[in-house]
């Protein structure tokens, strides 16, 4: 039996969790263990069964490399731009990654994708909810940073898939903490969120007209949050030990684990009283006692503290407001429960900032309440929900069955995009233009919407046509491309349905199998990418012995060509990429001279108008090729 709850998740970077609404209030949903929050942590066992949340937080220590934390820093997200986090987090990457491919992260001896593990904290809470339900539970709103990108935004969308959660809609983390707060209600203001969590610091600002948020400011510091006060206090303590105890056990994960532990319990004390005690006992049977007021706590925080007023002020001049003009302040992330935390950001705002639901609750109960308005809605709302974006990228094939993605899935419609492409073959005079939906690289692989022809391009060589290709969606979901070769004005266009006929278990398997094949898709392009240079490269040189400029050449220079041809020859339909690539790249060096000495020829006969020959036009003739890539944009 599936329930119709809808429900809210807050997918976080330290700390994910689940909220629905009950009656008028949106509640959290606790785990098996009574637990509110499930720790974003995934780890794999002895016996390589998954584990997630708390339990899976002492892999963290005893076994790191068979667990991951603060994934959502890598969501959306390729090897190049990760190479900060890659510095401060022990992220262990898959060794045979290559560029542009799907990052993936080892966990054991396995590997998996940031959305795929983001997946698993997903079916943990979907899980959790189920319990709690005692049904099934399919459908979820999604909380993100409100910088998240599109990339960012569609892996967390396919994270929900793999989790087997259908997610309606992603909304941005301050809007749901505001949400939370009813200030909807209100509808006109400008509402801050101010938000400190486990290891980032986000300030939102939002303008609220007629009920909608809009986010008018962003800013913030991907690495500052509580896990920099716990480090000054494990610091603090490891002085500590060394100092009175004469021990040094910074190498001791287990003493270190252990302090930590004793830390988080301090200051998360230190919120509500005026003195907390660190107490461990150490390994060995030594034990560390030490008590901290918060004076002391206070000022040791106070430069994490300040280092959020930069952005908080940069937000605040970006969106040409003075504090004076802010009409709320909403408090989110466990690290505002710190009383100092608040001060200053009452100091910074000038006002009180709403501080009744639990900061680290807050986004969840949000997005329980968005949950609640969709599954209100009506069956427009519900419909405009499903056409709001396109749910796989739309695109063409190109010579070697290779898919040209031109309108990315997740983009929102309305949406248009063109491309310009060219003729594979001489004198080509009619192009197929397939139209294509999906995420994989081949052609073959994607769902095939509708192909037509362009015809009577008059004879050119090829390369030479400008072919612009053009795709248009309209706000009803409906695909129009057209295609225009640019120097002899022909067109052609026809209109598909995309979404038309495609249930949503279609775009699912698709999507998991564009993970699971991405490795495979990408080393197979590579191959078919490559066998088609050579072959353009080895045509073009049969070509050329016929021209003269190939008597020009020395017998030694020819000799070498003609060595360098077959051995192109021989590997080019082979499966090993860097032996075509390697052959391709000799030869093209090879007949350099040969090109230019051609290039002089082509040049002056291009000015006398001269006609191409015969057998190229019959080639050409042929219909249906499709277009090749154009070097021009
Ligand atoms: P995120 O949004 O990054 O997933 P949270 O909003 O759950 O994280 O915040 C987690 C952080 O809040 C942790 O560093 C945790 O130690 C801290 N925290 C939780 N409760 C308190 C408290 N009472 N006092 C101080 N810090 C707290
Ligand atoms: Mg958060």
């Amino acid at each position: 039996m599936a329930t119709d709850y809808i429900v809210g998740i807050d997918l976080g970077t330290t700390n994910s969790l689940v909220a629905y609404m009950q009656g008028d209030s949106p509640v959290v949903i606790p785990g098996e263990d009574g637990l509110n929050l499930v720790p974003s942590v995934v780890a794999l066992d002895e016996k390589n069964q998954i584990i997630v949340g708390n339990a899976a937080r002492r892999y963290l220590i005893e076994t790191p490399e068979r667990a991951v934390y603060s994934v959502k820093r890598l969501m959306g997200r390729g090897v190049e731009d990760i190479q900060d986090e890659l510095k401060l987090f022990p992220f262990q990457l898959a060794e045979d990654l290559h560029e542009g491919e799907v990052l993936r992260i080892k966990i054991g001896e396995r590997t998996y994708t940031p959305p795929e593990i983001s997946a698993l904290v997903l079916r943990q809470l979907k899980r959790n909810a189920e319990r709690f339900f005692g049904a099934s539970v399919t459908q979820a709103v999604v909380t993100v940073p409100a910088y998240f990108n599109d990339a960012q935004r569609q892996a967390t969308k396919d994270a929900g898939r793999i989790a087997g959660l259908n997610v309606l809609r992603l909304v941005n983390e301050p809007t749901a903490a505001s949400l939370a707060y009813g200030l909807d209600k209100k509808k006109h203001g400008i509402v801050v969120v101010y938000d400190l969590g486990g290891g980032t610091f986000d300030i939102s600002i939002l303008k609220l007209h007629d009920g909608i948020f809009e986010v008018i400011a962003t800013n913030g510091d991907t690495h500052l949050g509580g896990d920099d006060i716990d480090n000054l206090l494990i610091a603090l303590a490891l002085d500590d030990i060394r100092g009175d105890l004469g021990l040094d056990v910074r190498r001791s994960g287990e003493a270190v684990q252990r302090i930590r532990k004793a830390v988080i319990e301090a200051k998360i004390a230190l919120s509500s009283q005026p003195s907390a005690t660190l107490d461990v006992d150490l390994p060995g049977g030594k034990k560390y006692q030490r008590e901290i007021s918060l004076e002391v706590f206070e000022q040791m925080i106070q430069r994490i503290v300040d280092r959020t007023v930069g952005p908080c002020k940069q937000a605040l001049k970006d969106a040409g407001l003075k504090p004076e003009q802010i009409d709320e302040v909403v408090l989110v992330g466990g690290s505002t429960r710190i009383p100092k935390v608040r001060r200053l950001v009452q100091d910074l705002f000038r006002r009180a900032p709403h501080t009744d639901l639990n900061p680290d609750e807050v986004v969840a109960l949000g997005a329980a309440v968005q949950a609640n308005i969709l599954g209100g809605g009506s069956e427009i709302t519900k419909e405009m929900l499903l056409l709001d974006v396109t749910p796989l990228s739309l695109g063409i094939e190109v010579a070697g069955g290779v898919t040209d993605k031109i309108i990315l899935r997740n983009s929102t419609v309305p949406a248009s995009a063109t491309q310009y492409y060219t003729t594979q073959v001489d004198g080509q005079t009619n192009v197929a233009i397939h139209v294509l939906q999906g995420e994989r690289e081949l052609a073959r692989d994607c769902r095939s919407l509708a192909r037509f022809d362009l015809k009577g391009v008059p004879p050119m060589p090829a390369g030479m046509p400008r072919i612009e290709v053009k795709f248009l969606i309209d706000a009803n979901g409906i695909l129009r491309v057209s295609a225009r070769e640019q120097r002899s004005g022909k067109e052609a266009e026809i209109d598909v349905q995309p979404s038309y006929g495609l249930t949503d278990e279609q775009v699912e398997n698709m999507l998991l199998e564009s993970f699971d094949y991405a490795e495979e898709d990408f080393r197979q392009r590579q191959v078919i990418e490559a066998r088609r240079e050579a072959d353009t490269i080895l045509t073009a040189l049969a070509k050329g012995k016929k021209n003269q400029a190939w008597q020009e050449l020395t017998s030694d220079e020819r000799r070498n060509v003609e060595t360098l041809e077959k051995a192109l020859v021989a590997v080019k339909d082979g499966d090993d990429y860097h032996a075509i690539r390697g052959g391709i790249d000799a030869l093209n060096e090879a007949t350099m001279r040969l090109a230019e000495l051609m290039m002089d020829t082509a040049v002056s006969n291009a000015l006398k108008g001269k006609a191409m020959d015969d057998t190229d036009l019959e080639e050409g003739l042929q219909a249906g090729h499709p277009v090749a890539k154009a070097e021009f944009e």
